[in-house]
């Protein structure tokens, strides 16, 4: 069943727009406020209450400018979509809190660019890399625009490239729906123990309901990507992390499991005081996390090693032959964790 958002936005310009009456006829219930430019949505409201009143909100914009962005950081030949930006969950280490101005999750619906743009680059790469969900949720509003469909045929024609689908979400229908799916499409979860659920990723589906979703995707032919990370260091994290790897393993099939990812908070100085704004007791910020020397907030970099040594010990238990990545971490850690 939809879920449908408190509010929904629509910008004049695009009401015609195909996409807009096709989410528009999905989602009735919700009061529709016409707008100018999505930009301006919450500019009357202090942070905080934008924070957290517009997540609920759903906006429908034109993006101008680019919808498809080359990584910087990462090699060349990778990109991750603008099609959508920010997300209706709530979670507390989420750079989104301060990335973009306005807080509302947007769907823009020029997406017919988007797919030109990933053709284009599909043909002129030869293994390019997609990633969704770095700017939003990738799967969250899936039920609403059905991009997954678009996605799956587009790469079914093109096995070249490689499209990851990065969510929290249970929204997987569409996915599911599709006989024989292809390998170059991979769902991944982000996954943490319901615990560490509760206490800060808000507004999110829980841990069980995520493996599910994972479990049914692989059903229906996927491979999947499991990203645990941010693993938050609480106190008796040993137990919450071990358990849920048992849980995690014995109900996924680790063949069909393209990685794992396995990370620790890295928050830049304005996420910091961000969280320190929004959420003062969060365990993402309390406890023993200091500048380091790129200037983001992490733990100590023994502390890092033990946390990854301990859950590859744990992964290893059930797949020796997994591959395990850590996440933006320096070669020396990588060193130190795997050899
Ligand atoms: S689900 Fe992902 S994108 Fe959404 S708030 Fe959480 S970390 Fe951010």
């Amino acid at each position: 069943m939809i879920q449908a958002p408190d509010k929904i936005y629509v910008e004049e310009d695009i009401l015609d727009h195909l996409l807009t009456q096709k989410i528009l006829s999905k989602i009735k219930s919700a009061p529709v406020t016409f707008i100018e430019d999505y930009k301006k949505i919450g500019q009357d409201k202090s942070f905080n209450q934008r924070a957290d009143e517009d997540k609920n909100s759903l906006a429908l914009a034109s993006k101008k400018g680019e919808l498809v962005k080359s990584i910087g950081r990462m090699d060349h030949g990778q990109f991750y979509l603008f099609h959508e930006i920010d997300c209706k969950y709530d979670c507390e280490y989420c750079y989104l809190q301060h990335y973009f101005q306005t807080k509302v999750p947007v769907i823009f619906v020029n997406r017919d660019e988007v797919l030109e743009k990933i053709e284009e680059l599909l043909n002129s790469f030869d293994n390019p890399y997609f990633h969704v969900g770095e700017v939003c949720d990738a799967l969250a509003f899936d039920d609403l625009t059905e991009f997954s469909l678009d996605i799956v045929s587009l790469f079914t024609k093109y096995r070249n490239g490689v499209i990851e689908f990065r969510t929290k979400s249970t929204n997987v229908e569409n996915l599911v729906s599709i006989v024989n799916p292809p390998e170059n499409v991979i769902p991944s979860w982000t996954f943490s123990p319901q615990e560490i659920v509760d206490m800060i990723e808000h507004k999110t589906p829980s841990f069980d309901e995520r493996l599910d979703a994972a479990r049914r995707c692989q059903e229906a032919g996927y491979t999947v990507g499991v990203r645990l990370d941010p693993i938050i260091r609480v106190p008796g994290w040993e137990e919450l992390y071990q358990k849920m790897i048992q849980e995690l393993f014995t109900k996924l099939d680790t063949k069909q499991i393209d990685y794992i990812s396995l990370g620790t908070p890295k928050h830049n100085k304005v996420l910091f005081e961000t969280i320190k704004k929004r959420f003062p007791d969060s365990p993402t910020i309390l406890g023993e996390l200091f500048p380091s020397t790129d200037g983001k907030y992490k733990y100590l970099k023994f502390q890092r090693v033990e946390i990854y040594k301990k859950m590859l010990l744990w992964i290893r238990e059930f797949s020796d032959d997994i591959g395990v990545e850590l996440s933006i971490e320096s070669d020396e850690v990588k060193e130190l964790v795997f050899n």
